[in-house]
């Protein structure tokens, strides 16, 4: 065992602000500064080349525009759930969310800008009116997990943070503020652990603490070094740009 297995196993030690660790207010915040990023980004593509091809497999740009106009009515409906108590689901199934992506992807590029701004503009002022006492009231995402509607602003700030680098303009996750990128890493590491994948790899984000992703492991590690924003672009699945690591390593799935 090497000597800094005790200190990778402890996540708390590490020395950036996470997410979760803002007050409310500047968690809300963040999320609209990524609906504006998603926006700068949305702004610089022509409405024919919506109908290319994102990063997502399978996606054209409309269908990122599609899911994340959509997405936001659906964390809308978890704000309704906390504000009235009466339960009302992200979506009503799995297939009705991909189908309305589907449908969607097929609207106009007109449509679906408006679409993405109206959205957006009715989530936050959803959480505008959400009374104080009521952003601990539990609610479900479609995932089954139950959350306190305070959640919602991480949920949404994953989705505009990484969609925005899906549309495959310049935009990267050099772009992300720290505090997102210290929670996705914290993310993406407990999906990896609870599906017991990705055991070997130590991750090595430069100038902090490595991360064994199972401590307990004792076969040969294969380390994965870059900056923070390299490796958790690279651990969701986005991109390998400024990673070092062994020839063909790829990261397991997250979600
Ligand atoms: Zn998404």
């Amino acid at each position: 065992m090497s000597s800094n297995v005790a200190s990778v196993a402890d996540n708390t030690s590490r020395d950036t602000t996470g997410f979760h660790d803002l007050p409310l207010d500047e968690r809300l915040q963040t999320a609209r500064d990524g609906t504006a990023f998603f926006g700068r980004h949305l702004a610089q593509i022509s409405d024919a080349d919506l109908d290319g091809s994102s990063s997502l497999p399978g996606w054209t740009r409309k269908h990122v525009l599609a899911h994340v106009g959509y997405n936001a009515a659906a964390l809308c409906n978890l704000i309704t759930w906390a504000a009235t108590g009466v339960e009302t689901p992200m979506y009503s199934s799995f297939e009705q969310r991909n189908l309305e992506i589907e449908q969607g992807a097929t609207q106009s590029a007109a449509a679906l800008r408006n679409l993405f701004s109206h959205t957006a503009a009715r989530l936050d002022e959803a959480w505008r009116h959400l009374p104080s006492d009521r952003w601990s009231h539990e609610v479900r995402t479609i995932q089954g997990r139950t959350i306190p509607a305070s959640e919602t602003a991480w949920l949404r700030t994953r989705e505009v943070w990484i969609h925005a680098v899906d549309l495959g303009t310049a935009g990267s996750f050099a772009d992300f503020p720290e505090p997102v990128l210290a929670d996705l890493f914290d993310d993406v590491l407990s999906g990896w652990r609870r599906n017991d994948d990705g055991a070997q790899l130590r991750l090595m984000p430069a100038g902090q603490t490595a991360t064994d992703v199972d401590p307990g492991f004792d076969g040969t590690r294969i380390e994965v070094s870059g900056s923070l924003a390299a490796i958790v672009g690279w651990m969701c699945g986005r991109s390998t740009d400024g990673i070092t690591t062994a020839e063909g390593v790829t990261p397991p799935r997250w979600i």
